[in-house]
């Protein structure tokens, strides 16, 4: 199953991935991700991206077009993927198409996590995630059991520096203005299904299950 996952900054994508890839063992792929971990090691990819990053803006097409690029050809992929956070640009979409057909492949369906604006700055500034595991928490929506320590592995939990006051209007105001000819792009092809991610997260689980079954 291909599945790209679109949604605002905060609309729990990150959250929900983490249960699609238990359910169904499609590897999660998350450009945020790849860049956060890029500027962890140091590499040139990651000294790129920073700097856009920390502003709250997108990182340049042909740099994150390549890396999913190389990701999707790796063998995990062969029985399908799960795409977060790309594409953010019509630009992107264009390529990921051509990336599928070079595949021999196509998608199977878009869902967007639907979240009101106003939820979204509470989310993303409650926000802490494991810098070793990837996991995501939320002070009081999803805590961890013991506050500040990730369950899986006993790190401490971090603030995203871009999870801060400073940088979340910027980057939700970038990513809103830019999803919605994506959601249109999407719907016109016909891949476009919407779930509701305003309820708890195992029914936003449930509404994106009974539409991809
Ligand atoms: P969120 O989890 O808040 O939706 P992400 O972790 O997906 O945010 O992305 C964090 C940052 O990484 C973005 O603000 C942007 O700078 C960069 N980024 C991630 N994906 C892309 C992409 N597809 N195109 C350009 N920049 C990206
Ligand atoms: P995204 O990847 O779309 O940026 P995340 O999955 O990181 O979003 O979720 C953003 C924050 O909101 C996290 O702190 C997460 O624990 C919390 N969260 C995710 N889904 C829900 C939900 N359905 N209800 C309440 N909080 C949620």
């Amino acid at each position: 199953m291909n599945l790209i996952l679109m949604g605002l900054p905060g609309a729990g994508k990150g959250t929900q991935a983490e249960k699609i890839n238990a359910e169904y063992g499609i590897p999660h792929i998350s450009t945020g991700d790849m860049f956060r971990l890029a500027i962890k090691e140091g590499t040139d990819l990651g000294k790129k991206a920073k700097e856009y990053m920390d502003q709250g803006e997108l990182v340049p097409d042909e740099v994150t077009i390549g890396i999913v690029r190389e990701r999707l050809n790796k063998d995990d992929c062969k029985n399908g993927f799960l795409l977060d956070g790309f594409p953010r640009t019509i630009a992107q979409a264009d390529a990921l198409e051509e990336i599928l057909t070079e595949m021999n492949d196509e998608l199977d369906k878009v869902v967007h996590v639907d979240v009101p604006e106003e939820q979204l700055v509470e989310r993303l500034s409650g926000r802490r995630v494991c810098p070793t595991c990837g996991t995501t928490y939320h002070v009081l929506y999803n805590p961890p059991e013991k506050e500040g320590i990730c369950d899986k592995d006993g790190t401490e939990l971090i603030q995203r520096e871009d999870d801060k006051p400073e940088t979340v209007k910027n980057r939700l105001s970038v990513n809103m203005e830019q999803q919605k000819p994506l959601l249109d792009y999407y719907q016109e092809k016909g891949y476009l299904v919407t779930v509701n991610g305003d309820q708890e997260i195992d029914e936003v689980f449930r509404g994106i299950q009974a539409k991809i079954d």
